[in-house]
Formats: C-alpha cells, sequence, structure tokens
C-alpha cells in the first residue's frame, strides 16, 4: 500500500484512454467511463466468457494505444479491470496469454495478450505461462480475410507445448471478435478440466472496428 501511495505521487494514474488525471487505481476519467458499454449478445464463444465491455468508446481507445501507441504500461489498468471481470469466472489453475504470430511480436516488441495474462493471474494470485501456446502456423493476414475464411485459415495454428490434462485454464485475449482464434487455442487445449476465457473488449455482430484492430 505505501509503495502504491510513492507511485501514485511520483507518476500519478492516468485514463487509460485520453491521459487525463484518475484517481489512485481508476483506469478511466469519468467521462471515459461513460463511454463503456457492458456486451449486450451472449459471447460467440461456447464457453464461459468476461470481458470490461463492448468494443467500442473509450475501451476502443484504450486497447488501440496500448497495442499500436507503443503503450505496454496499460496492461496494468486493463488488466486490473479484466482480474475483476474475470472473478465472475470462478477459480482457475493457470492464465495462458493467445500467442503473439512471431512476426507481429518483432515488429510490436511484445505481446499484447501475455502482458494482459500477466496482470490478471497477478491479480487473482493464479499461475501464468505465455508459452503454453504457440503458434504453429503464420496467420499475419487474418485481418483482410472474411469470417470463414478466418476460421477455415486458423484451424491448427495453435499447439500446446506442454501437458494441461486436469488443470482449468483461463484464455486472454485483447478482443473477442469472431472467436475463431480464441476457438483454435481451445482446440489446442484439449484435454483441459475446464477453459475459460478472459478479453478486454468483445465486438459485437452490429459494430465494426477496424481491421487492423483484429490481429
Ligand atoms: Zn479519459
Amino acid at each position: 500500500m505505501f509503495l502504491d501511495l510513492l507511485g501514485a505521487l511520483l507518476s500519478p494514474d492516468r485514463c487509460a484512454a485520453c491521459d487525463e488525471l484518475v484517481p489512485l487505481g481508476h483506469a478511466f476519467c469519468s467521462c471515459c467511463a461513460a463511454s463503456i458499454d457492458p456486451a449486450a449478445f451472449p459471447s460467440v464463444l461456447p464457453v464461459p466468457t468476461a470481458e470490461v465491455g463492448a468494443f467500442g468508446g473509450a475501451l476502443a481507445q484504450a486497447i488501440y494505444r496500448f497495442k499500436y501507441g507503443q503503450r505496454p504500461d496499460l496492461a496494468r489498468p486493463l488488466g486490473n479491470l479484466m482480474a475483476r471481470a474475470a472473478e465472475s469466472l470462478g477459480p482457475v489453475d493457470l492464465v495462458v496469454p493467445v500467442p503473439l504470430a512471431p512476426t507481429r511480436l518483432r515488429e510490436r516488441g511484445y505481446n499484447q495478450a501475455a502482458l494482459l495474462a500477466a496482470q490478471i493471474a497477478d491479480h487473482l494470485g493464479v499461475k501464468h505461462d505465455p508459452f503454453r501456446l504457440r503458434r504453429v502456423v503464420e496467420t499475419s493476414q487474418l485481418a483482410h480475410q472474411g469470417e470463414e475464411e478466418r476460421r477455415r485459415s486458423i484451424q491448427g495454428a495453435f499447439a500446446c507445448t506442454r501437458e494441461v490434462r486436469g488443470r482449468s485454464v483461463m484464455l486472454v485475449d485483447d478482443v473477442l471478435t469472431t472467436g475463431a482464434t480464441l476457438g483454435a487455442c481451445m482446440e489446442a487445449l484439449e484435454g483441459t478440466r475446464a477453459v475459460v476465457v478472459c478479453v478486454a473488449a468483445r465486438v459485437e455482430r452490429w459494430s465494426s472496428p477496424p481491421g487492423s484492430l483484429l490481429t
């Protein structure tokens, strides 16, 4: 707590979307927070799914800055919000991020899902393993493909690097759109006792995000 207060004095918390100063521990200023809506429709995935909100407004802005604005520090406020949303999913043994394609990892310098998974695991007091899944097929052009094409090309794109049998796993990604990527990760985790999913935002059918956000 003392370190938190000291940190707040030295580097006060700022809104993840607009950089306005915010009270300690707040991810968004009140104006940006008001633009975040809960997801209105059921998840496209066949497993329990938690999210901070529907993709849009300040939440989309924060995710965009986090992924494309070289702001890995935004994993902390976003991850903490996701961890709070994930509490409704019940306890898990392990938190596993969706792996990033090697070319994207080289471009960006960090896997945004792995940073979120680390923050969530820390918040929930459970283990995380950024290397439990790996990409075995390069799928960097997915953003430009249609839904069915995406689903086909991502099948079998992931492999599990170590046995997960009998454990319950929380899969983490930044944005859930068609569910093709997370569905392929779930296949790779076959044998797991239970899989739940936590994302920062869920794109709902009626909203269309910029294509670049889908990768
Ligand atoms: Zn703001």
